[in-house]
């Protein structure tokens, strides 16, 4: 039987010392940087991560206890982004002891920021199938290749690349993960503009790209078993709420912020315009959505009064599987939970898409001040195919689902065991 541990005790101690190291700690005028270190320093930054790494080996549930805390001294939030949420991760999973004590420290204090590059234009779903060649150099790899999709590249000091290291063996045996800096002649980012006016990811163009083969987490051709547990990282961090209630900052030198005071940081947060704040939102409350249809006159129509009450109902089953996924989390658990709870909110955002633009009519194809809330609705449903895409498709999940969390049987594989230059491309 999979038994439970049993729940930890409450611990109010804990919130105490947070909250008194808080009061002696915190000074509108200290830089972001200062108060990042910190929080690094003091173990609150990333509580579950090691000792001088910006943890202090806490559990899950002391995690939770220092974040309520500092959610309750309205301080800035801890760095945000790929580094904290699946590039640290993996490289204290596969990391030697001195990767982690280069690489994972920078990230705790938000001194550096870290993009993914993974997915290519002929490799996202089929990652394994990716073409970037990395070639030996002496002690550094030459990289050639192209990225794409990826997220936040343009204000990124590092990069999480795989790239093939080995043709000569089947496409899952011959991969590198390893972390390269953005900063060199090699690399040319560019960003796309998307259809929600955002331009957050890049395409990353690799031309003779030099990364350090010190910097290969988890071994030379050992990449798709360090890959996919950034992968797992990155579906958990799409449900998780790790500053929920606490203002974020991009972290690293180029998102402009580490030498700011954070008094100031913090006033410029609040009298921000409202439509850049919302970029990041892919779906709409179901009290938003039902508030919408009673300004509209619509809360009685017979279909849309159905299409509410499901909506309603969807984001209940939404919000507690999600629990469910992070209830899972706290316990250590990261596995296919991540990919139910990533795909629910997928489902969701479509709904939400789909009900509001019915709601909307004709004015849902206006954006822009002077519309119902000044466009809200219609950059949300613009940016409602995130989930169902980012971190892997609903495809994928679903295959996921199928194999790790409902024991089906895999996809027969077709090309495990032809060395990846003879694949038919
Ligand atoms: C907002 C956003 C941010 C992203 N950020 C990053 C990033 O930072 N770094 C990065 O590397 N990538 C990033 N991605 C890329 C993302 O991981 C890929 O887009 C995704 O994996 C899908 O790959 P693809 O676009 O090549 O589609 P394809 O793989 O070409 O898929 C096309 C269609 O075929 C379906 N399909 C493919 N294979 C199967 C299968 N075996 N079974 C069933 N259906 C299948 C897919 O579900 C999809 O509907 C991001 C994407 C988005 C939308």
């Amino acid at each position: 039987m999979n038994r439970r541990p049993p729940p930890e005790p409450p611990r109010p101690e804990l919130e105490t010392t947070v909250a008194d190291w808080v009061r002696a700690t915190w000074d509108e005028t200290m830089s972001l940087r200062r108060w990042w270190d910190a929080l690094a320093d003091a173990g609150f930054a990333f509580p579950t991560w090691p000792q001088g790494l910006g943890g202090c080996g806490a559990t899950r549930r002391e995690a939770h206890t220092i974040a309520a805390a500092l959610a309750a001294a309205g301080v800035i939030g801890l760095p945000d982004g790929n580094g904290p949420n699946m590039g640290a991760p993996t490289v204290l999973t596969h990391g030697t002891d001195a990767q982690q004590r280069r690489f994972v420290r920078p990230v705790a204090a938000g001194a550096q920021a870290w993009c993914q590059l993974f997915s290519e234009p002929g490799a996202g779903s089929d990652l394994a199938g990716l073409t970037t060649r990395a070639v030996r150099d002496g002690d550094e790899f030459v990289i050639t290749g192209q990225k794409v999709w990826s997220s936040f590249a343009h204000g990124s000091d590092h990069g999480m690349l795989l790239a093939r290291t080995n043709p000569d063996v089947a496409k899952h045996r011959g991969l590198s993960w390893m972390m390269i800096e953005m900063d060199q002649p090699g690399i040319d980012v560019r960003p796309l503009v998307q259809m929600n006016g955002a331009a957050e990811f890049c395409e990353v163009f690799l031309d003779g790209a030099r990364a350090r083969v010190a910097d290969v987490i988890g071994g030379i051709d050992e990449g798709w078993t360090v890959a996919k547990t950034t992968l797992s990282h990155e579906r958990a961090a799409v449900t998780a709420r790790r500053n929920r209630g606490l203002p974020t900052m991009p972290a690293g030198p180029l998102g402009g912020n580490l030498d700011r005071p954070v008094g100031e940081l913090l006033a410029a947060r609040r009298s921000r315009p409202k439509p850049s704040r919302r970029r990041g939102e892919v779906l709409l409350g179901s009290r938003t959505i039902i508030e919408l249809a009673r300004d509209r006159g619509l809360a009685r129509h017979p279909v849309l009064r159905r299409q509410l009450a499901d909506y309603h109902i969807h984001s209940e089953v939404y919000r507690l599987t999600n629990q469910r996924v992070r209830d899972n989390a706290k316990q250590g658990r990261v596995g296919p939970e991540a990919s139910i709870g990533k795909l629910a909110l997928a489902m969701l955002a479509h709904r939400s898409r789909d009900l509001s633009m019915a709601l909307l009519g004709a004015e849902g194809m206006l954006v822009g001040p002077g519309t119902t809330q000044d466009g809200r609705i219609q950059q949300v449903a613009l940016s409602s195919h995130v989930p169902s895409i980012g971190g892997g498709t609903n495809e994928i999940q679903r295959n996921i689902i199928g194999e790790r969390a409902l024991g089906l049987p895999r996809e027969p594989p077709v090309d495990d065991d032809v060395a990846f230059r003879d694949l038919r491309r």
